[in-house]
């Protein structure tokens, strides 16, 4: 029998299309990851690593050099600094950071506010750390939030906010002011701030990401998750971390040694010298996710998929034009007949029913794969 806790526990919509698509020989626009390898330079460091007999358990809160690289980048770029030891945990991707988080600080009956559009695994997480999500909807077509809507969701119960900046699926990239604001309240009501940055370095049409980590530089409330699947175009390695001060971390790392205890050796230190190169890296990925994103925006200006532009994150949601198609119905219909696949967008809502009328695109994706895609998408007839 399984437990009331898994009850309530959905299926991922990313495994359910990438199946179906896989199935049914489909494009897969779906699922968030790219159809190329990250660098050859960081495979070369991943087999030079597992040469160098790199293969055995690696320390349960990361190998010392990739925290520490890390927590360079994060001091020049962000202007943070942190004890290498005692605020950082590397952890099996995001993934695993978000589990290990909200398992460490949610507890039975606290309430946890999510902006919607959310990604999935935040409502699972916080249902399994039997806490009670609260919503507020970012809404389109500029993903914008009342504030005044925001205060009035804060209750005595209120333990924690999770910010998803850049935004997926809208490409939403919160501004200072919004931050601030999060931020503001979270000191005045005494909650934490969980802040997803998985794609900080995507940012489009020259954007500057705000990491929680530049408002709250001493960790005092916040919680900084982010992981290299995006960054370095290695999504299937699961490398990723939380941030945060140490009497949070002990909480994460109490989680953390109890489901994965440590994250793959020889991947954690092809990542450390990956982020030593990090800054003549980043110009080429930017660029190339830029034209992506652009190309895709142009292709879908002359289909009934009308985009929002993203202004952040590897994904754009598209309007479907018609009242009377549910998204989940029509994303199966799209990959089984039109050999494309999306993600319907009402998996990332809980109140508003903004996510009904749009689907996912991800353009993480060769232009071959992209136009092929949008072409099969074109040739859906209402
Ligand atoms: N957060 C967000 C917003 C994501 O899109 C994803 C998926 N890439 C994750 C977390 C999970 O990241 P990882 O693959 O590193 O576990
Ligand atoms: N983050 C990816 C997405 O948004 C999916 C990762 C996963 O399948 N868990 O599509």
């Amino acid at each position: 029998m399984k437990t009331k806790r898994i009850q309530k526990i959905q299926d991922s919509i990313f495994g359910v299309m990438s199946i179906l698509a896989f199935e049914h020989k489909a494009i897969n626009l779906g699922q968030g990851f790219p159809d190329f390898s990250g660098p050859d330079w960081i495979i070369e460091a991943a087999h030079k690593a597992m040469k160098d007999g790199k293969n055995q358990y690696a320390p349960p809160h990361g190998i010392y050099s990739l925290r520490k690289i890390i927590s360079e980048v994060y001091e020049k770029i962000y202007g943070a600094v942190f004890d290498i030891e005692k605020e950082i945990t590397i952890t099996a991707g995001a993934t695993e950071a978000l589990f290990s988080t909200i398992m460490g600080v949610v507890d039975d009956g606290d309430e946890v506010i999510l902006f919607e559009p959310f990604y999935d695994a935040y409502l699972s997480d916080i249902l399994l750390a039997g806490g009670v999500p609260k919503f507020i909807t970012l809404h389109k077509p500029n993903f914008e939030f009342d504030f005044k809507e925001l205060a009035k969701l804060i209750s005595p119960k209120t333990k924690a906010i999770i910010v998803n900046n850049p935004n997926n699926p809208s490409g939403k990239v919160f501004t200072y002011e919004e931050l601030s604001y999060i931020y503001e309240l979270a000191e005045k009501y005494n909650f934490f701030v969980v802040s997803d940055e998985v794609y900080e370095f995507l940012t489009y049409d020259n954007i500057k990401h705000h990491s929680i980590l530049s408002i709250d530089k001493e960790k005092k409330r916040s919680i900084m998750i982010s992981s290299t699947g995006k960054t370095f175009s290695m999504t299937g390695w699961k490398i990723g971390w939380a941030i945060a001060n140490p009497e949070i971390t002990d909480a994460i790392r109490k989680v953390h040694q109890w489901t994965t205890f440590a994250v793959n050796t020889p991947g954690q230190h092809a990542m450390a010298f990956a982020f030593s190169k990090l800054d003549d890296y980043l110009h080429e990925f930017k660029t190339q996710y830029q034209e992506r994103r652009d190309f895709v925006l142009n292709e879908l200006q002359s289909s009934i998929f009308k985009p929002h532009k993203p202004y952040g994150s590897y994904f754009v949601l598209v309007d479907i034009p018609y009242s009377n198609f549910n998204d989940i119905e029509l994303a199966k219909e799209l990959t089984i007949k039109n050999k494309v696949a999306t993600i319907p967008a009402s998996p990332f809502y809980a109140k508003s029913d903004e996510g009904k009328s749009m689907l996912r695109i991800c353009f993480a994706k060769n232009k071959e794969t992209l136009l092929k895609g949008i072409e099969n998408l074109k040739s859906f007839n209402f």
